[in-house]
């Protein structure tokens, strides 16, 4: 990327050119505009992508808007190249000043997620296509006349796609290149995805179903903003309903965008997708390939692709011609995202169909708080499927009262769990074991001396994981080996593990069914896509008798034999600070028993809980979740925390603690004189984090906490302007903060 040489260059072209002044917004962490100009000879348009100097360096940006300053010629730098890409249009570009004034991030960062650099990084590359000339070859061959016929449509191919066609090997293809029968084409490589059938394989719909999916065709026909929750229990068949606004989309000539939990984007769900339109749709995530990021980030933005399904990193996607957008699972954690801008993908989702007027469907089983305010108050549409398609039935959910259990020690099943495993594998069903745990056990204790093992860079316990024999921080990923001795006292053979983790079940499991086939679904076994698969595949055929999983196992994954789902630990989720904690453990377990049951079988869900009579519990044993809601509404209502309230997080971090505490208390002061007369904004803290060291970097928060109806970001950036230098410390800011770690 830096040259000297092209800076020098650039350096001297700028004192002679003339052109155009325009404000360039950098796809760096800044906020504001840099004028340039832009040479006479160069084509462009508002929205236009650039390479321009900027520090010593060569950067990309995006052209904004008509500079009204016009520095002049000799004290302004000019653009180095017009980039051949679509431009960014004009509510993108609103959307990214939007999200910007919302997050409190810099537009150049928002700008750098629609840019995507590894979808750019890749623009350069040139594909040969050969195409037929007048000239015909004097001596013919059976294979000539192959590749003859194959080009002989006029659209130019890729020696690739000839060998596909005639399998004939490219000394064919270079010989007649020579002899001048072909001429070939230089073009840069893009990717054509194949066209959607919205009439193929179209599903015979169930009345509820089909009421469902008028109401939301009817909206995409419609094309102007609006939000609609799709609501329906597991199994209920949002997926086949949306499917058919999504077939709508294509009949308008639109494109559409599907959002989904990244673990939720398997090959079920692809299968499926292929199956109703049969091609498969682009697909957007953390692990697919800078060619294929690049290529389908052009496709995006010139609309030769429909439709895109995606993680929430899709959300930013520069769609030429979008018209819906649907967010699966839309109380789904995983849409928050936590590092670099920090940003709720629903939310955005939200804001983008605002911008670019167009209808946004949020589907779930189980939807947030958020959503159901919004939908109260008459904000967005409600459509709602109330049961199981077909024959399907929901699955019995009960609880066991683990106070009146006694376990052996280290075992963790009670003795109605047990039995039912048992029923249930005499039947030649499949029972899934859920524990939201990886690894061998959370906590590592010296017996001699009471220490418990502590990651050296957080303040955290480090969790064993036997299958490696290690010892690693879920936080920053440290690790090491497993030891004999303990580092504190020197005693060896002292160091017991402590509670279990999903190693540490299976092992019990092992004991208790000998004879079933185990298999452990967890982030550390399903360490790719192509692994995952095969698990999945595993089960869904049967050849597994008892799934032993943490979350990955929850997401919309149908295994019709799995008739049972044992809860380790229901209670696993309620402790901690989180204010979502009962809504979020109430999601997970809702989530994890919708798995049970899916086909003509009849499902059981068992909940080991110490704690059978707590509103979470309750509402899952009775199947009815409004009680569960109306209790947690209240209780968020009367401490004016979201959706009743407003909260926004500040994070300090550094590896001085005396330093971010004085900047830390330093705002905290600044926001309490400024917030004097105002009784609705409160100011909490300065407080350590609960992870009070992550990384070796000391942490503390503010939490400022507003009504409903306030924009508490204004004032906050005024706050934030004053304390000045933070050199060494960091703020991170998180609007409606997710997580309180
Ligand atoms: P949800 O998304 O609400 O959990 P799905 O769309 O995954 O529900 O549907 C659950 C199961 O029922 C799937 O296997 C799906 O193929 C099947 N299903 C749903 N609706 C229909 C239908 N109208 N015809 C045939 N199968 C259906
Ligand atoms: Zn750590």
């Amino acid at each position: 990327m830096e040259s000297s040489d092209a800076t020098t260059q650039i350096l001297s072209k700028q004192i002679m050119v003339d052109g155009a002044h325009v404000a360039v917004l950098p796809a760096v962490p800044i906020n504001h505009l840099y004028e340039y100009i832009v040479p006479r000879d160069f084509n462009f348009e508002i929205g236009s992508l650039v390479r321009i100097p900027l520090r010593n360096r060569i950067t990309t940006g995006v052209i904004w808007e008509n500079s009204n300053k016009k520095l002049p010629i000799g004290k302004v730098k000019a653009v180095e190249s017009i980039l051949k890409l679509p431009s960014i249009k004009e509510d993108l570009r609103d959307l990214v000043d939007w999200v910007a004034s919302y997050t409190l991030a810099e537009r150049g960062s928002i700008l750098r997620m629609i840019l995507n650099s590894s979808a750019l990084s890749n623009t350069n590359k040139t594909q040969k296509f050969y195409n037929l000339t007048t000239t015909k070859p004097q001596k013919m061959t059976k294979a000539r006349e192959q590749v003859i016929r194959a080009l002989s449509n006029g659209i130019p191919k890729t020696f690739s796609e000839i060998h596909d066609i005639t399998k004939v090997s490219s000394s064919v293809v270079k010989g007649l290149e020579k002899i001048g029968c072909l001429e070939a084409v230089i073009r840069p490589e893009s990717m054509q995805f194949r066209t959607h059938n919205a009439y193929l394989k179209k599903q015979n719909l169930s009345v509820l179903q089909s009421k469902a999916a008028k109401q939301l065709i009817k909206l995409v026909e419609q094309d102007s903003f609006s939000v609609t929750l799709l609501e329906g229990v597991t199994g209920s068949g949002k997926t086949e309903v949306y499917f058919e606004a999504l077939s709508a989309s294509i009949l308008a000539g639109k494109q559409a965008l599907v959002l989904l939990p990244e673990i939720a984007l398997s090959t079920q769900w692809l299968s499926r997708f292929e199956d109703r339109f049969g091609v498969e749709p682009a697909v957007w995530h953390s692990e697919i390939t800078p060619k294929y990021r690049g290529t389908t980030w052009q496709a995006t933005a010139e609309g030769n692709v429909s439709i895109v399904v995606g993680a929430r990193s899709a959300l930013w996607l520069p769609f030429k011609n979008l018209g819906l957008i649907i967010v699966d699972e839309e109380h789904d954690p995983g849409y928050k995202q936590e590092e670099g801008v920090i940003y709720h993908a629903r939310d955005m989702a939200v804001a983008r169909g605002k911008m670019e007027n167009l209808p946004v469907v949020l589907a779930s089983a189980t939807p947030s708080l958020e959503t159901l305010k919004n939908v109260e108050n008459k904000r967005y549409n409600h459509c709602f499927i109330p049961s199981r398609f077909g024959a399907a039935k929901l699955p019995k959910i009960e609880a066991i009262d683990m106070r009146k259990q006694s376990l052996k020690k280290n075992c963790w099943l009670s003795e109605p769990l047990q039995l039912a495993v048992k029923n249930t594998l005499d039947r030649k069903h499949q029972a899934a074991l859920f524990l939201n745990r990886r690894g061998y056990a959370p906590l590592t204790l010296c017996k001699a001396c009471g220490y418990c093992i502590e990651c050296p860079n957080c303040s955290t316990w480090l969790v064993e994981h036997r299958v490696k024999n290690t010892l690693n921080c879920h936080h920053c990923g440290y690790s090491e080996t497993r030891q004999n001795q303990c580092k504190n006292c020197g005693e060896t053979g002292t160091l017991k593990p402590c509670g279990p983790g999903v190693e540490r079940l299976a092992e019990e499991v092992e004991t208790l069914y000998p004879s079933a086939s185990i298999e452990i679904a967890t982030s550390d076994t399903m360490v790719s896509p192509k692994i995952a698969e095969k698990i999945l595949k595993r089960i869904e055929s049967c050849e597994v008798d008892i799934v032993i999983g943490t979350q990955v196992i929850a997401k919309g994954y149908n295994f019709p034999m799995l008739t049972l789902i044992g809860v380790v630990d229901a209670d696993l989720g309620l402790a901690g600070a989180d204010l979502r904690a009962a809504e979020h453990t109430y999601h997970l377990l809702n989530q994890v028993s919708g798995r049970a049951g899916r086909s003509e079988h009849e499902g059981n869900v068992m909940l080991q809980t110490y704690m059978p009579e707590h509103p979470v519990m309750k509402g899952l044993i009775d199947g009815k979740r409004s009680a569960f809601l109306k209790e947690e509404a209240a209780a968020r209502a009367k401490n004016f925390l979201p959706p009743y309230g407003r909260l926004i997080a500040i994070i300090f971090s550094g590896e001085d603690e005396q330093k971010v505490i004085k900047t830390a208390k330093l705002l905290t002061s600044i926001a309490r004189s400024n917030t004097k007369n105002i009784p609705d904004i409160s100011i909490l803290g300065p407080a350590p984090a609960s992870l009070s060291i992550l990384r070796g970097k000391y942490r503390y928060r503010i939490l400022i906490k507003g009504k409903d109806s306030q924009r508490l970001q204004p004032p906050l950036k005024t706050w934030l302007k004053k304390i000045g230098n933070t050199e060494g410390v960091r703020i991170q800011i998180d609007v409606d903060p997710h997580s309180f770690l």
